[in-house]
């Protein structure tokens, strides 16, 4: 039996309200918020220019350095709490709804590979990308996208090496089911847009597919 706990904003850690989920009334009005996706050049879009053909590409929320939002990615990746990120990615829905990226065919998270999945119990993108689909009422798979190599290790690595890295780090598993479709991609941060970048590059190996990027949390490097 286990202990129940007052629930707590994943932002500021105050005790919520009946009504409220995940996050606080103010937090979720102060929600540092792109506004990307009405954006056409905004700087996730930015990140794949010259280098692999993306459809849109946003955002959610801006990630800074010192912001108390942090603590959501922290809840999310390292704390197994799932209705945060289903919740983050539902609001992430409203945000999308009836613009370009509600027209895709169909939503894949980015995939972990899995010994770092089986690690971790889950992929937290997967829980944004169910979010998600909720609200824009498109299906979503997962599991038609391998990530065949772990690439745990490029934390650290300067921006340059990482673009070098990541080449052939993905696989697709069921080109069937994938072939003709508008796939919107779904992570839960972006940093320089790497992974993205090589997850799109397998699907465009596809017969006329087109991808799509949505990322719960940019994250400015400087
Ligand atoms: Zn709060």
């Amino acid at each position: 039996m286990g202990i129940l706990y007052p629930p707590l904003c994943a932002a500021c850690g105050n005790v919520l309200m009946r009504h409220e989920r995940v996050l606080c009334l103010p937090c979720i009005l102060d929600l540092p918020r792109t506004g990307f996706h009405e954006d056409p050049e905004n700087p996730v879009a930015q990140m794949f220019w010259g280098r692999v053909q993306v459809e849109h590409a946003t955002a959610f929320i801006n990630f800074y350095q010192d912001s108390r939002y942090r603590q959501i990615l922290h809840e999310l990746k390292y704390r197994g709490q799932y209705r945060v990120g289903i919740e983050m990615g539902r609001m992430f829905g409203h945000e999308l709804k009836d613009t370009a990226f509600s027209r895709a065919d169909l939503v894949h998270p980015v995939p972990l590979h899995r010994r770092k999945q089986r690690r971790r119990g889950y992929n937290q993108s997967a829980l944004i990308a169910k979010g998600l689909t909720e609200v824009l009422d498109i299906p979503v798979e997962d599991g038609l996208i391998r990530r065949v190599v772990n690439t745990d290790t490029q934390t650290r690595k300067s921006r340059y090496e990482r673009w070098e890295n990541v080449d052939g780090i993905f696989a697709v598993k069921d080109p069937e089911k994938l072939k003709d479709k508008h796939v919107l991609l779904v992570d839960d941060v972006v940093t320089t847009g790497s992974t993205l970048e090589s997850c799109a590059s397998a699907l465009l190996c596809l017969k006329n597919v087109r991808v799509s990027v949505a990322v719960l949390a940019y994250v400015r490097l400087d």
